[in-house]
């Protein structure tokens, strides 16, 4: 078991979504250039997948030949000379995959699953530690889900099909008559019916983003809103001194997060010698959302799991700390959400599932309490049914040493003893998907393996410890 983490540094992600021809692509290439940031055209991706189907004859319906085949498909982009080239399996493609025809194509095979996976990968990989101005359809709403800067732009449909029509006139000089305006409307709003209606990551502006209105406007008059609202959404750098003590990842968080963060780090340290185990598997790559599953024998457990996890994590804690004076306050500043120890509480579900559709970590109990001999109790479904609605991963996460430090009926801990944190490798809940033909069947067996994950944890935990 390896100790320690390679925590690439957080960069900028501006996200522009919006319909066809509400200017995203000029805005975003001129917003890129001017804050000196890479442009990513999500757009591209899939026109470059449509026109690789229609390169192999390949037409919508055939959905069940193109998916096995999606892994021969080879998409580049580079800037050369202030041109970006698109290139499908090396070939340049830039003018191949512009034409209304590739537009509609698109537009057609966006709406399946397995495209949509291999253009969010692509996405992924390219703005790997890079700032960059994405542009798309959803790109702040499941592509890049924590980006800082969200932007949504919208125009009238006529201004925006003027817009496209005279794009089209001057690519096509030679066929201008082809091009109508009633043709164009037609053709914005056949594609942006099917974007935002498709059941898949359909077209709709995030939560966090703001609109803007471009009708009307000049590009200069949209940029320079534009750069306003980067300007003040653009996160600041941490603190030198913070990412030195802390690292970079925590060093974005709340003050108070902090200063929580790194007091109860010294607490464990000293009291606990606490020790983490397990870092290379623990997926911080700031998208992809996780429960951090442990087993649950002490109180001590949840502040182990939140110094242990190298990005910054969210729990769940009983309603009644809440209502302890200036507790509850700090409590709900350093991401602990109330839970009732009453009911069962459909808005702690809602704030889970919302946390993890932003691509945020939850610390989430399997067993639902504390067992009172450290064996794991039978694990409740809610990790299973959290992780079948929100496609995250599951972190199997076994913590050693916290029940003999306080074990449940004690009335206070015993100090100095020695505390460890194991995280194992991640479930992802697509791989139960496809397994399975029922989701009750899917959440079982991940739930299964994510017990079996733990006990395994434990046991190479032990063997290796007993070995010296
Ligand atoms: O942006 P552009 O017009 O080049 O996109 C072509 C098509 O690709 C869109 O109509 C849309 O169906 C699809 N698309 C998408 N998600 C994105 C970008 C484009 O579904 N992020």
């Amino acid at each position: 078991m390896k100790k320690n983490c390679d925590i690439h540094d957080l960069n900028v992600v501006v996200t522009i979504d919006g319909p066809s021809a509400s200017g995203k692509s000029t805005i975003a290439k001129l917003l890129a250039k001017k804050l000196k940031f890479e442009h990513l055209d999500t757009g591209a991706i899939y026109r470059a997948i449509a026109f690789w189907c229609h390169q192999h004859g390949l037409s919508e319906e055939d959905r069940e030949k193109i998916i096995p085949r999606l892994s021969e498909v080879h998409y580049t982009c580079e800037w050369v000379e202030g041109i970006q080239v698109h290139r499908l399996n090396g070939m340049i493609v830039n003018d191949q995959i512009r034409t209304p025809e590739i537009s509609q194509f698109a537009s057609k095979i966006a709406a399946i699953q397995e495209v949509r996976d291999l253009a969010t990968f692509i996405q992924r990989e390219m703005a790997k530690d890079k700032n960059i101005v994405v542009e798309g359809r959803d790109a702040g709403t499941v592509v890049f889900p924590r980006a800082p800067i969200k932007l949504y732009l919208i125009a009238k449909r006529e201004e925006r099909a003027k817009r496209r029509l005279l794009e089209l006139q001057k690519k096509y000089p030679g066929q201008k008559e082809q091009f109508t305006l009633e043709e164009t409307i037609k053709e914005l709003e056949e594609r942006d019916e099917r974007d935002r209606n498709r059941a898949l990551s359909p077209m709709k502006k995030p939560m966090d983003a703001v609109t803007i209105d471009t009708t009307g406007l000049s590009i200069e008059a949209v940029l320079k809103k534009i750069v306003k609202v980067v300007k003040q959404r653009r996160p600041k750098a941490p603190g030198k001194i913070w990412t030195k003590l802390i690292g970079y990842k925590r060093a974005q968080t709340t003050f108070l997060y902090k200063i929580s963060y790194l007091t109860t780090f010294v607490i464990y340290k000293i009291c606990f010698r606490l020790k983490v185990y397990g870092l290379e598997n623990y997926p911080c790559d700031g998208e992809t959302a996780a429960i951090v599953a442990p087993n649950h024998s002490s109180f001590l457990d949840p502040p182990a799991v939140g110094v242990a996890c190298p990005c910054e994590l969210h729990a769940l804690g009983i309603d009644y700390l809440f209502r302890v004076p200036l507790l509850g306050w700090l409590l709900r500043r350093i991401n602990v959400h109330p839970v009732s120890s009453q009911v069962t509480d459909a808005s702690v579900l809602r704030t889970v599932v919302s946390l993890l559709k932003e691509g945020r970590h939850v610390l989430i109990f399997p067993e639902g309490g504390r067992s009172h001999d450290d064996q794991l109790l039978p694990f409740k479904r809610g990790v299973g049914v959290l992780a079948a609605l929100t496609g995250c991963c599951i972190v199997p996460t076994y913590i050693h040493g916290a029940f003999e430090a306080w074990r449940k009926g004690r009335i206070c801990p015993k100090p100095w003893g020695r505390i460890s944190v194991v995280f194992g490798k991640p479930l992802h809940w697509k791989d139960y998907e496809e397994k399975f033909e029922s989701r009750r069947e899917a959440e079982a067996a991940i739930m299964n393996d994510l017990k079996d994950r733990i006990l395994e944890l434990r046991k190479d935990f032990s063997s290796q410890h007993k070995q010296g």
